[in-house]
């Protein structure tokens, strides 16, 4: 019964990142014996035991995400045969020419910065409703998409098997605070608009990341920018040098930041009115987003 698929073997138990045991419908722990369901044949279910605990309640953003983080920690993974709802990040039917330009430079800016290689193994953290990973995975050997949230594992594994255009993926729920895979995995790690809760989950996060990540290889995050007229209290923004000392305080040190051009928010507008906004972010007022390219 013991068959383990050697494309698994960067699969392990998120309690103890111990090795796993796999049969024909689950995965068990060879140490804690804890069970993993498989849904279908690219579709994996690696939930911990516990929910993470950031310990810093007063902390408006961490005291927001840890009661979010538990409402999603308790769903079931069930898959449904057709998407009727809206996923994080589903933008599929907006016919905002502004937007669709925008997506399209930010895939472009993706593949120009994770140096493609025909042999990476790729992960999307909070893959959402899949519009990066489903984009990058024909770039790469292996694409993960990894999700805490239901309903967009539902919308982008429904996605992949519409278009029939990706063979190489694989959808997995499971937290991003507690990864169920072996460390030095993965040749390139995206985590886009992962990183906007406080510190102790971006140090949290961070860290998983760059476990996970091989070494000489790369991973794409970003952050949003502390900028003068930020109104934005939901989630946290940065400036330059927070990022830089946030980075020092887990030796992460070879690392780039690039500034994001505009970041639409509203999504009916002219690819004209797009295209003006972002030559004014880009050089003339401080950018949304900040994209960093760290090195391990
Ligand atoms: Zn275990």
């Amino acid at each position: 019964m013991d068959k383990f698929n050697p494309s698994h073997l960067f699969l392990a138990c998120p309690n103890d990142q111990k090795e796993l045991i796999e049969y024909q419908d689950i995965f068990e722990c060879r140490f804690c014996h804890k069970v993993y369901k498989k849904y279908a044949s690219n579709v994996f279910e690696f939930m911990p035991s516990n929910c993470f605990k950031i310990d810093d309640e007063k902390n408006e953003f961490i005291k927001n995400y840890n009661k979010y983080y538990h409402q999603l920690f308790n769903q079931k993974l069930f898959l449904i045969p057709e998407i009727e709802f809206k996923a994080w990040g589903e933008m599929g039917k907006s016919t905002a020419s502004g937007y669709k330009i925008f997506m399209e430079d930010e895939i472009n800016l993706f593949k120009t910065l994770i140096k493609r290689h025909s042999n990476d193994m790729a992960i999307e953290i909070s893959g959402g409703s899949g519009n990066y990973s489903i984009a990058l995975a024909p770039e790469v050997k292996k694409m993960i998409h990894f999700d805490l949230d239901v309903k967009s594992i539902n919308s982008a594994y429904q996605k992949s098997v519409k278009y029939n255009i990706i063979k190489n993926m694989l959808f997995i729920r499971g937290d991003y605070l507690q990864m169920p895979f072996h460390s030095n995995s993965f040749d390139l790690v995206l985590a886009p608009d992962c990183l906007e809760r406080g510190e102790g989950h971006e140090k949290r996060l961070l860290s998983e990341i760059f476990r996970i990540l091989k070494p000489g290889r790369r991973a794409i995050i970003d952050f949003h920018q502390k900028r003068s007229f930020s109104k934005n209290t939901s989630i946290k923004e940065y400036r330059l040098d927070e990022i830089k000392k946030l980075f020092k305080s887990l030796n992460i040190d070879q690392f780039e930041i690039i500034p994001l051009g505009y970041v639409p928010a509203k999504l009916t507008f002219s690819e004209l009115s797009y295209r003006l906004l972002d030559f004014l972010c880009k050089f003339i007022i401080k950018s949304k987003r900040l994209i960093a390219v760290i090195e391990k």
